[in-house]
């Protein structure tokens, strides 16, 4: 039996986006829940468009959303190396091998040309294809081309007649028929591999089993397996994922909040929360709940991948943004929140603070504006609170200070006080106290917070709406 091994391949032309991550994630889902191997390859054959920096970032950016690979660029395995660009021996002797037994041939069209008769095929209503301008040009005459220095892509040539079939991991059987294909580059003219030649045969070569990508690969399959058959190669299955599109069922985009890993970790985003969204997108679960990452493998079914495009949704990653701020470690959120830099929160009261204001945690900076709130310089109150503080009247602040400064300290004793001298209950009780403490209607809850928050700064927010008094 073929042992699972997937792999993620991206192109490293600039950062993750997240229909990329997506794919990389259900392909190492695949892999860890058939205990397999999951293997990192860069594809940047194309030297204009390929940096190296990207391919860190993108190194960087997937092992910090906790997806680890197996084999790769940066830690090598059975079938290095793993960048394209370092594997031109290995593609040689195919190239050769295809061109000796005539499935490759030297084309000399130049871009011009073949722009030009694309157009007359477009205009004449026919689908564009490689015409066969240099299918059957004499031998002779390749090598006087190819003597004089002329510039060749190779081209690989597409059986007439036959059909295709392979049975799509998402979508089902498929059918192909060659006549619609055209001939195909494989080899640039400047000599690098095309895609189509490359990323089938180190699939193979490297003994990927499954390769889950993108819907918009589904019409290179069919190239790809017949490549691999005339190579005498094995060819993996494949599954075409949908696509992933915005809440309004476009293509996502940065206009619709974020469209790259970079953009959601620079926003605050935790790594379970990404990976619990994603984990729904266009994949139906048995069980909906929040999942930790090391249990997301077992919850994954290639059976339950969706043919629909799959809609990523800011507010349901926030939802789960909260979820993984309620099951974060305390250790995790700390370093999150950047609670050692937090100067203005006692080292004593540093947990106690932390799980007073998790509740209310949705993106790191919060930490720190409850931090100000809770132990420094209380901000402004915000418009409703103000409101708040207004429709309460001094004399209800005059009650609350003194009450504390004669000892009631705990929201338990400072309410029940306040309510004997002024009557006030319920939320006309609450409310005013929020506001005037926190400058903000909702919060953590009071409690808690006034335990943290030092004496003096209470009682001297609750006298500041307290009157000018009676002197
Ligand atoms: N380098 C290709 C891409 O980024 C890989 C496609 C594939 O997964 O086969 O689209």
């Amino acid at each position: 039996m073929n042992p699972t091994a997937t792999r993620f391949a991206p192109s490293p032309t600039g950062h993750l986006h997240l229909g990329n991550v997506r794919t990389a994630f259900f392909n190492w889902l695949l892999a860890r829940r058939n205990g397999g191997r999951f293997v990192l390859r860069s594809e940047d054959t194309d030297a204009e468009r390929s940096r190296d920096d990207y391919l860190e970032a993108l190194m960087e950016d997937l092992a910090w959303l906790g997806l680890d690979w197996d084999e790769g660029p940066d830690c090598g395995g059975d079938h290095a190396p793993y960048r394209q660009v370092q594997r031109g021996d290995v593609y040689a002797a195919y190239f050769d091998k295809l061109s000796t037994e005539r499935h490759a041939y030297p084309c000399f069209c130049s871009p011009r040309q073949l722009a030009v008769s694309r157009k007359v095929q477009l205009s004449a209503g026919r689908p564009p294809r490689y015409a066969g301008t240099c299918r059957d040009l004499a031998e002779s005459e390749v090598a006087s081309r190819l003597a004089s220095g002329e510039t060749a892509t190779l081209r690989f040539r597409v059986e007439r007649g036959r059909e295709i079939r392979f049975d799509d991991l998402v979508r089902g059987p498929q059918s192909f028929a060659s006549d619609d294909i055209g001939d195909f580059v494989i080899r640039r003219a400047d000599g690098s591999a095309a895609f189509f030649f490359s990323n089938a045969l180190d699939d193979s070569l490297m003994e990927i089993s499954d390769v889950l990508r993108g819907e918009d690969h589904i019409t290179n399959t069919p190239r790809q397996i017949m490549l691999l058959q005339c190579l005498g190669l094995r060819a993996p299955r494949y599954g075409h994922l949908s696509l992933l599109v915005g809440d309004d069922g476009a293509p996502l985009s940065k206009r619709h909040g974020a469209s790259s890993l970079r953009e959601l970790r620079e926003q605050g985003f935790l790594p379970a929360a990404i990976l619990n969204h994603l984990l729904r997108l266009g994949h139906a679960l048995i069980e909906e709940h929040w999942y930790e990452p090391d249990a997301m493998a077992q919850a994954f079914e290639i059976g339950r991948l969706g043919r629909a495009p799959a809609r990523f949704d800011l507010d349901q990653l926030d939802h789960w943004q909260r979820e993984a701020i309620h099951h974060a470690g305390a250790d995790t959120l700390a370093v999150w929140g950047g609670l050692d830099d937090l100067a203005v929160v006692p080292s004593a009261q540093r947990a106690a603070f932390l799980e007073a204001v998790r509740p209310n945690l949705s993106r790191p900076g919060d930490l720190a504006d409850w931090a100000e709130r809770v132990f420094g310089a209380l901000p402004e109150p915000e418009d409703d609170a103000s409101t708040a503080i207004n429709a309460a009247g001094a004399d209800f602040f005059a009650a609350a200070a003194d009450a504390f400064a004669t000892g009631a300290h705990s929201l338990k004793e400072l309410a029940r006080a306040v309510s004997e001298r002024t009557g006030a209950r319920g939320k006309s009780l609450y409310m005013p106290l929020r506001a005037a403490l926190t400058g903000r209607l909702s919060g953590p809850e009071l409690g808690p917070l006034l335990e943290l928050m030092p004496a003096p700064a209470i009682e001297a927010r609750l006298r500041r709406h307290a009157g000018p008094g009676d002197e």
